[in-house]
């Protein structure tokens, strides 16, 4: 039966939903309390320079091709992909650095050259992530959550002992160097928590990372965010933007529209692409289905520290991914996880995308973001931010062997602040709920509402967890369960 939802917000979550929603039949309509749609995926423009204000790593490019191709499309009917070379580099020290290449032969060569003997282990390693990826990506986050029988397949019986081990046990049962340990735990920050409380299974990362390789769309990721709207327009999705959803309205228990500037809209399915915090605190207090007292037990990934520079000149020494690993790994992931403060030295990741495209930045100059994870709910101050540019300034121009910091002509920043006062989102997060063995799968926040009916949730908050494709994957979970699919 023909059904009118209402979604609120438009991250790709949102904008996935909304595209199978209206493939089903229904009248969908998106509203978005800001200006620009994406939600955490904006863009910004200013003095010639351009910047992706939140993710700037594609990986997974399957997931895209999955969803593009279940409206009878392709991604390159939408957007461009370049498969980067070197997909990033890392810096350990001044003038010390590891290249990851774009195939997994470079890569092993890197390693062998690190650690001798290292490249048998990390074909071996490599082997039984691509065998996690094929069961978790191809299927088991394509199970909407619901219990705990979705997990247990014959593939992943004998996996059991892998969700009980963590990543960085299994990758130091393999490796020594510590070098080649913190390149093979990058991939898992993008789940949210530390390597040693991520489940072993989820290496699968590695098997996105090494074997299926970094791409870069065309004009930035903002282009992903314009191809799913073109699609979701296409197939009939209303989208509204300077639409702040004030609250969710009830009636006998079910879900029958929302509020907008005191104006009531009227729905039969209410959708949320919103923080999931958020979310409910736009129901009465009766309504809602976790207390504050279980989100403040919940491990929520990092919020960011960015910074979005223009410079006056070109930039050397920097791939068009950077990351400085330059200091103690544990003692940063300590200030986020154990004891939340702001980090004496900061990790930080470094993306240059006027390496690859010119239209980042004008002739002869360079845009580069800045991120430093912190842990959420920390105080956020304009000194404490100008404090993090100069430590982050400082290093690079030692590292790299270069002046930078005189060079800057453009400078803005985003950080917790920002993230709670334009996207709602819990305690500043930046990308969502983390994925801990205890918080996957039917173990995270649901996509439907347990108490009231015609509520559902998506996005990096609910089932399967951060990121950009598995946000397309919840949109589609989402649509599924509107749609009376369990599993599809
Ligand atoms: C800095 C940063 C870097 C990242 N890097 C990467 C990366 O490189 N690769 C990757 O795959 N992932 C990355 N991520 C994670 C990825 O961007 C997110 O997981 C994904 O975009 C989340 O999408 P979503 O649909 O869950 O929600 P969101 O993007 O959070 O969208 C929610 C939307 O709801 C809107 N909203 C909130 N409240 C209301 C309301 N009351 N009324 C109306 N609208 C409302 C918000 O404005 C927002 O637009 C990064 C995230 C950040 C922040």
């Amino acid at each position: 039966m023909k059904k009118n939802i209402a979604i609120i917000g438009s991250g790709f979550s949102s904008l996935a939903a909304a595209s199978y929603l209206a493939q089903a039949g229904n009248d969908v309509t998106i509203y978005e309390k800001n200006a620009t749609l994406g939600g955490r995926a904006r863009k910004l423009s200013a003095d010639g320079f351009t910047f992706d204000m939140g993710p700037t790593w594609y990986w997974m490019p399957d997931v895209f091709d999955r969803f593009f191709a279940d409206f009878g499309k392709k991604t390159s009917d939408y957007y461009a992909l370049q498969k980067l070379d070197p997909a990033y580099r890392v810096y350990f020290g001044k003038n010390e650095h590891i290249t990851i290449g774009d195939t997994l032969e470079k890569i092993i060569a890197a390693f062998e050259k690190e650690e001798s003997g290292s490249s048998l282990k990390l074909k071996e390693f490599i082997k039984k992530a691509q065998d996690n990826y094929n069961i978790a990506i191809k299927d088991l986050v394509y199970r909407p959550g619901l219990s705990p029988l979705e997990l247990i397949t014959a593939s992943t019986a004998r996996k059991i002992g892998q969700f009980f081990s963590t990543i960085s046990k299994e990758v130091r049962a393999e490796f020594t160097n510590p070098k080649l340990i913190s390149i093979l735990e990058f991939p898992v920050l993008f789940l949210g928590a530390k390597p040693s409380r991520t489940p072993a299974f989820y290496n699968f990362m590695n098997y996105a990372d090494f074997g299926l390789g970094t791409f870069h769309p065309k004009t930035g990721m903002y282009a992903v965010v314009e191809g799913m709207t073109s699609l979701a327009k296409e197939l009939g999705v209303e989208v509204r933007t300077d639409q702040n959803v004030e609250k969710i309205l009830i009636e006998n228990k079910k879900a029958v529209g929302i509020v907008i500037e005191g104006e009531k809209i009227k729905s039969d399915i209410v959708l949320s692409g919103a923080d999931y915090h958020h979310t409910e605190t736009l129901l009465d207090q009766k309504y809602r289905q976790y207390s504050e007292a279980y989100w403040e037990k919940k491990t929520m990934a990092p919020s960011a520290l960015l910074f979005y520079v223009g410079f006056d000149k070109k930039i050397e020494n920097m791939a068009h991914h950077t990351l400085f690993f330059d200091v103690d790994f544990e003692a940063h992931s300590k200030a986020i996880y154990d004891r939340p403060e702001w980090p004496e030295e900061p990790l930080f990741y470094a993306s240059f995308p006027s390496k690859t495209e010119n239209c980042f930045a004008p002739e002869g100059k360079e845009a580069g973001t800045f991120l430093i994870p912190l842990a959420p709910g920390l105080r956020d101050t304009p000194k404490l931010r100008e404090n993090y540019f100069d430590k982050i300034m400082v290093r690079l121009e030692k590292i790299t062997g270069q002046e930078v910091k005189e060079y800057v002509i453009f400078k803005n920043s985003f950080c917790i602040n920002d993230f709670v006062s334009e996207y709602n989102s819990y305690k500043g997060n930046a990308y969502g709920l983390a994925n801990t063995l205890m918080q996957t799968a039917f173990l995270r926040p649901k996509l439907k509402s347990g108490k009231v009916e015609n509520l559902f949730f998506t996005g990096q908050l609910t089932v399967p967890g951060p990121g950009v494709p598995p946000a397309l994957i919840s949109g589609k979970l989402a649509a599924g369960l509107i749609e009376n699919k369990t599993h599809i």
